[in-house]
């Protein structure tokens, strides 16, 4: 089934699965369990699949930062020639502390605060991406207080509903709370290229995530395209940039990748029609099947009729089961059972939702086998937490036959490190 589909970013080298040339067994005896694991070639491998297919195209590709932002794969992917775009004041912090130039950010996200804008202005960005009227009145407010012009985008909400697995991924549908009403678009145009110290300078539109039909996103670029005509017929022509978001798919379980030469053709007509230089914000697609979560069966049990197997990982570690309902693929490093089991697999954090797998039919597992779980590069650590206060997992990234420790194991004393032991109290 899925395990086939997969690109082969993990194989098996002498009875034990490896990322590239580093045995995952070997790897977990040195670093411990959980840890997240990335391969260095398998993202460069999806940079270079992406910039191919858009090749000939006036574009950059701006890496989102949410999807896996820890500094070593911000350098990477930074040394392949990725901007960066981020979604809050911390991402643009990371961003810059990863050696992205402030020319090369990109700063989107439906609520960003005063303070966050002002970072923005402060730091001289490439582009922010504002999503309602408030916003565009806020931001010119903060540019004229720092003397300092900022060149805006306007994420429009085409009004389109996508195929994407999970309702929670859609962001692009009429009454979703991003971006400016489609019908509102000409207006917002109108007020930003009239706001002295904002610059209108691009169109902007990310329509969800894990997107493989791309009619739908299709439909959304016509919608931009007639705006923006209507913006040209205003005689506003400051706009060089068409944002065209992140949200490309990649596969899970047996889904089909996306189909980047049709993706390709898409975004070439598009930039041929309009003229501008095209920027994409993929997260996802470039992190994800780089990732593995190395997890230790700690217990085996039934109850109730069921086979379950208790892991070291669980919501903590990977939140998008328990979240999304999402498929992870799990394998055990070494595989020695030819018998198939229907099992749970589960985390040791006391909530029922916290599941890694149910129901999931596999060679059978036994206390203390090593687990790959798959697909994890994006949205993992990322979306980590301290719940049932469990320090966060090491981040390991491997290069041919080496491996580095990216991101330390947090210890007991990090989860207390920002309370307080005496209370100053005080009167407001
Ligand atoms: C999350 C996000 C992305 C990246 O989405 P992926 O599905 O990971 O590619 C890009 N742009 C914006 C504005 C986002 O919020």
């Amino acid at each position: 089934m899925g395990q086939g589909l997969l690109t082969p970013v993990l194989a098996l080298r002498d009875g034990a699965l490896a990322c590239e040339g580093v045995a995952l067994d070997t790897l977990a005896e040195a670093v411990g369990t959980p840890s997240y694991v990335y391969s260095s070639a398998a993202i460069r491998d999806q940079f270079r699949q992406l910039d191919k297919a858009l090749s000939g195209i006036p574009h950059r590709i701006h890496y989102s930062l949410k999807a896996n932002a820890n500094w070593a794969i911000l350098r990477l992917v930074r040394s392949l020639g990725a901007g960066a775009e981020v979604v809050s004041g911390g991402e643009l912090y990371r961003a810059l502390q990863g050696g992205f130039a402030p020319e090369d950010v990109v700063f989107g996200g439906v609520g960003k605060s005063a303070r966050e804008l002002g970072e923005a202005v402060e730091a001289g960005i490439r582009l922010v991406n504002v999503e309602s009227e408030a916003e565009l009145r806020l931001l010119d407010g903060i540019a004229c207080e720092r003397k300092r012009r900022i060149p805006v985008g306007l994420r429009l909400n085409p009004e389109i509903t996508v195929d994407s697995p999970h309702a929670y991924i859609q962001t692009g549908g009429k009454g979703h709370k991003f971006g400016i009403p489609y019908d509102d678009g000409l207006s917002a145009a109108r007020l930003a290229a009239s706001l002295p110290w904002l610059e209108l300078a691009g169109l902007d539109m990310h329509v969800g995530s894990q997107l493989a039909v791309l009619d739908a996103y299709e439909r959304g670029l016509e919608r931009i395209l007639s705006l923006l005509e209507a913006v040209r017929a205003e005689g506003i022509d400051s706009i060089r940039y068409l944002d065209i978001g992140g949200g490309l798919a990649v596969p899970y379980e047996d889904e089909r990748p996306p189909d980047l030469r049709a993706y390709g053709r898409i975004v070439r007509d598009v930039a041929r029609r309009s003229g501008l230089e095209i920027l994409v914000e993929p997260g996802r697609f470039l992190v994800a099947d780089a990732g593995t979560l190395l997890t230790r069966v700690l217990y085996r049990k039934r109850s109730g009729g069921r086979e379950i197997a208790v892991t070291d990982a669980g919501m903590t570690e990977l939140l998008r089961p328990s979240h999304y309902q999402a498929y992870h693929h799990i394998e055990p490093v070494r595989p020695r059972q030819r018998v198939t089991v229907r099992i749970d697999v589960v985390g040791p954090v006391c909530e029922s939702g916290d599941f890694l797998a149910l129901d999931r039919e596999m060679p059978d597992i036994e206390a203390g086998d090593l687990l790959a779980i798959r697909t994890a590069g994006a949205y993992g650590y990322s979306m980590a937490s301290n719940y049932n206060a469990r320090p966060r997992s090491p981040e390991i990234l491997v290069d041919g036959d080496r491996y580095a420790v990216t991101t330390d194991r947090e210890e007991y004393q990090d989860l207390i490190r920002l309370e307080r032991h005496t209370l100053d109290w005080k009167n407001p």
